[in-house]
């Protein structure tokens, strides 16, 4: 359910308005002015807010404008004026309006609609936006069909370049390239195999005239991800983009799965043995330090027979949050098996990691759980690779610590 803010100084229209947030199953405050509507959301959350162009006390731009200060996070805008221009569009879409509804085409079943894509198309506008964008033309006239059309479409940022060398020698990298085929000095495909080389996961889009098989075939084998025939229209544009943008973030959510744990986020067993093996391979080659922590929670059986498996999976989870909200950036931390962690700590020597360690217990000692009476404690044991040492030795030896911790009394950490 979406908490929406909607504003618009005709009573009888709020009225209309929230009879069909209503009914498509939101909830909704109704304000009359810009004054009242920013402090409601600086005291309430607001999911959306849809608001008309003119108030007596500003207008949609203004609010828009003034949002940041009065809430500090980013509301999607929808606006509903009663005239419609292309200059006004532009200018609300700059500013980030996620849509733009006419009065009179205000009904129950656009609405409905509209809500329901909002969530499954606000992830990947929100995206969108925030995406870093090259286009190589030559043709200003292009570029300046191509400028229009993503910033209707609310990109942010957008670079533009007339040649293949700007663009090469500029050393930025862009998360979306739009490539024309012909171009000066360098054709378009031996553009795109460069870019391909430095930006693997970059989405890139040749844009041709021809339709011969060929051009396409060059431009998709020089490793183009799609292609876009000359003249082209916005929807068609919007469109390509977008279908290579939900692919792009399959294809990460699926490489990310194979690498995680579904209950807890952290990594898998697999990959934080893999990971281990790389970080034991660094100390056989340059020497440098490397230590393990492995944790495993205490009477765990018991929270289970006790409180039930629910209440278990929720305790998992916290102290999987409690060890990532103790690490650095560059430590690694898996699920190592039901109810036990590894935590990979690069370049900490002993004293370091027992510093971490004793982090880790003494925040998951301190958790708090809804469920009465439920508290949870962890014993880890820590161990310092020492250089030649086999990673199986090493887990082996922190293994061994764990179950001294355990043996000494739990909610310890042994070394
Ligand atoms: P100790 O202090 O010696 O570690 O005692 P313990 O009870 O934690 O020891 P033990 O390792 O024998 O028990 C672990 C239990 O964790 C057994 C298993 O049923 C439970 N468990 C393992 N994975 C999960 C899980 O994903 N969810 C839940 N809820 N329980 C799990
Ligand atoms: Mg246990
Ligand atoms: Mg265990």
């Amino acid at each position: 359910m979406l908490q929406i803010l909607h504003v618009d100084r005709s009573e009888l229209f709020r009225k209309v308005m929230q009879e069909i947030i209503l009914r498509c199953g939101h909830s909704v405050h109704s304000v009359a002015t810009k004054q009242e509507a920013l402090a409601y959301i600086a005291q309430q959350s607001v999911d959306l807010i849809i608001t008309a162009m003119e108030f007596d006390d500003g207008d949609a731009e203004s609010l828009i404008l003034d949002l940041p200060q009065a809430s500090k996070k980013d509301i999607p805008a929808v606006v509903v004026p009663s005239n419609d221009s292309l200059e006004l569009r532009e200018r609300l879409f700059s500013l980030g309006v996620v849509d733009y509804i006419l009065k009179s085409e205000v009904n129950e079943d656009h609405f409905k609609h509209f809500f329901a894509t909002l969530s499954a198309e606000d992830e990947l506008s929100r995206f969108m936006r925030d995406m870093r964008v090259a286009i190589l033309d030559d043709s200003p006239i292009i570029l300046k069909v191509v400028h229009r059309i993503l910033d209707m479409n609310g990109f942010r940022y957008v670079d533009f370049y007339v040649t293949p060398r700007e663009l090469l020698e500029s050393g930025k990298t862009y998360d979306l390239y739009l490539v024309d085929m012909v171009l000066p000095e360098l054709t378009g495909d031996k553009v795109i195999m460069d870019i391909r080389v430095r930006q693997p996961n970059s989405i890139i889009i040749g844009m041709s005239q021809f339709t011969g098989e060929k051009s396409i075939a060059t431009l998709l084998m020089a490793g183009a991800d799609d292609y876009i025939h000359k003249p082209f229209d916005a929807a068609s544009l919007i469109s390509r983009i977008k279908i290579n943008v939900r692919s792009y973030q399959y294809k990460k959510r699926l490489e990310l799965m194979a690498v995680t744990d579904g209950l807890t986020g952290l990594y898998n067993h697999r990959f934080i043995f893999e990971r281990l093996e790389e970080e034991t391979a660094k100390v056989a080659r340059y020497g440098r330090p490397l230590s393990i922590i492995m944790l495993d929670i205490d009477n765990f059986k018991r929270v289970n027979d006790t409180f039930g498996h629910r209440a278990g999976d929720e305790v998992i989870l916290s102290v999987a949050h409690a060890i990532k909200a103790s690490l650095r950036k560059t430590d690694v931390a898996g699920r190592y098996g039901g109810e036990e962690f590894l935590v990979l700590l690069p370049e900490t020597d002993m004293k370091a990691a027992l510093v971490v360690a004793e982090k880790i217990r003494n925040t998951v000692a301190l958790l708090q759980f809804e469920t009465k009476d439920l508290a949870v404690t962890v014993s880890a044991g820590v161990a310092e690779a020492e250089k030649g040492e086999s990673f199986e030795a090493l887990i082996n030896r922190a293994d061994a610590k764990l179950y001294t911790a355990k043996r000494n009394g739990k909610n310890r950490v042994e070394s």
